[in-house]
């Protein structure tokens, strides 16, 4: 309770500091093209536009800019490594498509800008400790290989460019925020496999949960399905990088990497979402998550899970927290 008024003290020092910062006017993919048009014969065609994509892109209200006119603002600066970096003129980002380098670096700050915006929407920062309450740096395109990361000891994330760009799919971006949000909330967290492993099932769970709040739910394609669109280059239909909803089982499923071994974790995080809904769950995940420790076992993580959602919405809450929990063998 001290840290969380530490924090809480801090935080409106920096709202203090920081104006609420002003608007402009951008076109995205919300959150990718797959999913919003169902369709899973689209290709990346070496980063053409085409007719096919037009029903996907959204016009929308960019917020927290600094006023420069280039993509800086409250919770992230982009950085282009070719130049060209997109540009306001008038309250307004030109109609990037996705054959432009500004497209993606539009995506970046759009996406990690609704996660931030979605985390507060949640209470962190007012009724809950504020969550990752810096500027991140996204780097777009500077990594020729399809993978994309983030690097805590520079609090930024890189976005590759192979296959479909990896800035055209908001599912992708949101997932290396998430990696921003738990080094945030616990520094350099993620340092064993175990502890890895739910870095990479968190940034799944987040993936989807920021992009229903955002896009909306139904969805076309399964909505557990991770990054429909960055996926169509090496995966077959239906297009997906992971999936939250998959039934591997601890310990006989691990494998020891963590983006497959995330897979028992995301399950659980999927399991509580589909048990609480999306707001309880996501606020007791993410409220647990200031208890790990950077190198976690998966037993601790979902026990102080289960005390999270005791601590904020009683036994009714715990019990399903710790039914997803055994479900998967973590307790
Ligand atoms: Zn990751």
């Amino acid at each position: 309770m001290r840290s969380f008024l530490a924090l809480a003290a801090v935080a409106t020092v920096i709202g203090a500091a920081s104006p609420a910062g002003t608007t402009a006017s951008a076109t995205v993919f919300n959150p990718n093209p797959v999913q919003q048009l169902g369709d899973q014969n689209l290709a990346d065609d070496k980063d053409a536009d085409s007719p096919g994509f037009a029903a996907a892109y959204r016009q929308v209200t960019l917020t927290g800019l600094d006023g420069s006119g280039t993509l800086t603002g409250r919770y992230v600066r982009v950085k282009s490594s070719t130049g060209k970096a997109a540009t306001a003129d008038g309250g307004a980002f030109p109609a990037y498509h996705r054959d432009s380098d500004q497209f993606e670096q539009v995506m970046a700050y759009h996406w990690v800008t609704r996660a931030q915006d979605y985390l507060q929407s949640l209470g962190f920062g007012s009724t809950l400790r504020p969550v990752n309450q810096r500027q991140i740096e996204a780097r777009i395109n500077q990594f020729g290989g399809d993978n994309s990361f983030f690097r805590p000891d520079k609090a930024n994330i890189t976005l590759g460019k192979g296959g479909v760009d990896d800035g055209e799919d908001a599912e992708v971006i949101v997932h290396e925020y998430g990696h921003s949000v738990q080094d945030g909330q616990v520094t350099g967290f993620g340092t064993n496999l175990e502890s890895g492993s739910i870095g990479e099932a968190f940034g799944d769970y987040l993936a989807v949960a920021v992009t229903s709040w955002a896009a909306g739910a139904p969805t076309l394609t399964d909505e557990a399905c991770v990054a429909d669109w960055d996926s169509v280059s090496y995966s077959s239909a239906p297009h997906c990088l992971r999936r939250l909803d998959g039934t591997k089982h601890y310990p006989q499923d691990v494998v020891g990497e963590v983006h497959a071994d995330g897979e028992i974790w995301s399950r659980a995080l999927y399991d509580i979402r589909a048990a609480l809904g999306d707001r309880k769950a996501s606020t007791l995940i993410i409220d647990a998550q200031f208890d790990f420790t950077k190198d976690t076992s998966f037993r601790a993580a979902a026990q102080a899970t289960v005390a999270a959602a005791q601590r904020l919405y009683g036994a009714s809450a715990a019990s399903a927290a710790t039914k997803a929990f055994t479900d998967r063998g973590l307790l």
